[in-house]
């Protein structure tokens, strides 16, 4: 898989669409005249999206993940309010069963959960668009759409069911305080990783039809060919060495093999399949979300452990691990930490060996 031109085609549709204009002078280099703060404040600069052309073009900005040129257009984009965002058209409803129901999404263990009263929030996620183009001997694309949350890198997997269920508004229902949200740039790199998972599968199906095809024409063509060379081999008994009529049917030979050999390239080359991806749009989109704070409490420990309600999906978001930091919805408490199983095993066990 031909690794895409993301960043490049998410950083030049951004420049345009904030007003600025991007001319491609070579192959992943381009003369941007950035979008101005000011009417008069237009400045020219050199974008290189690929590190070979910087070391011909020492001018210009190289834009990668960690590039402070990329983080500087995500924010113009951001500033500019231009970045497209939506609020799930819904409220977050509270009743005296939603922290019981809250609480047993998890498994607490030896450990029982008590909360104060919820707060609703809003939590930011970013909708990555992405556009997959297979080319092989035929053309087709897919559009897949990756939901990070942008609050804990967390991917959210049945936001279409919410969004057709709820519909979309410009402006929130209830003016909620909004979560932090990680880089941009973070989450980009978060959707693209889930991308890549989801490709998997569809690459996976039309590479093993390619190849079952490529080796049904090229057994075809093989044994075309296998039976022109037997044919002259078979001409060639009896016709001695050295002779003009021998030297004609060896010449005759390489010819049917090297066409041989192109006919084959040839049927690889045809069915050879490449993916590229790349990036239409972001959306950031805000869910409702209730936030618990409270405590897990066992015999001897207690720990504050805050907990998320979905009201959207009715149900708790995974808890964090105060040890490893993986989610999880089983948790107990170890040295005044709230801890997922694997760690409370380990300790348990490192405890027992000595
Ligand atoms: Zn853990």
């Amino acid at each position: 898989m031909t690794a895409p031109d993301g960043i490049e085609a998410f950083a030049i549709t951004a420049v345009e669409y904030l007003g600025g204009a991007a001319e491609e002078r070579a192959a992943g280099l381009y003369t941007v005249l950035w979008p101005a703060a000011a009417p008069g404040d237009a400045e020219t600069r050199q974008l290189a999206f690929d590190p070979e052309v910087i070391e011909e073009e020492p001018d210009a900005e190289l834009v990668t993940f960690a590039s402070p040129t990329l983080e500087q257009i995500v924010q113009l984009a951001t500033a500019s309010g231009r970045v497209a965002r939506a609020f799930l058209k819904t409220t977050a409803h509270v009743s005296r069963g939603t922290a019981e129901r809250l609480a047993r999404s998890y498994r607490f263990l030896d450990a029982v959960w008590s909360s104060e009263a919820p707060r609703p929030w809003w939590l930011p996620v970013g909708v990555f668009l992405f556009r997959a183009r297979y080319l092989s001997d035929s053309r087709e694309e897919d559009l897949l759409e990756v939901a990070v949350s942008l609050a804990d890198r967390r991917i959210l997997r049945r936001l279409a069911e919410a969004i057709e269920r709820h519909g979309l508004g410009a402006d929130p229902l209830d003016a909620w305080p909004m979560m932090a949200e990680i880089p941009a740039t973070d989450a980009y790199a978060v959707a693209r990783a889930e991308l890549e998972r989801k490709l998997l599968s569809p690459i996976g199906l039309r590479r093993r039809e390619l190849e079952s095809r490529l080796a049904r024409e090229s057994g075809r063509a093989a044994g075309y060919y296998d039976e022109l060379l037997r044919d002259v081999q078979e001409q060639q008994q009896g016709v001695s060495a050295d002779t003009p009529e021998r030297a004609r049917q060896e010449s005759k030979l390489r010819a049917i093999r090297l066409e041989r050999e192109g006919r084959l390239a040839e049927l690889r080359g045809k069915y050879r399949l490449e993916a590229a991806v790349s990036l239409l749009s972001v959306l950031r989109l805000y869910l409702p979300r209730l936030v618990f704070h409270g405590r897990l409490a066992g015999k001897r420990d207690a720990a504050a452990l805050t907990l998320i309600w979905d009201p959207v999906e009715q149900t708790g978001e995974p808890a964090r691990c105060q040890r490893c930091g993986s989610l999880t919805y089983e948790a107990g408490l170890h040295r005044g930490g709230v801890a997922c199983p694997p760690c409370l095993d380990g300790t348990l066990r490192s405890q027992g060996s000595h």
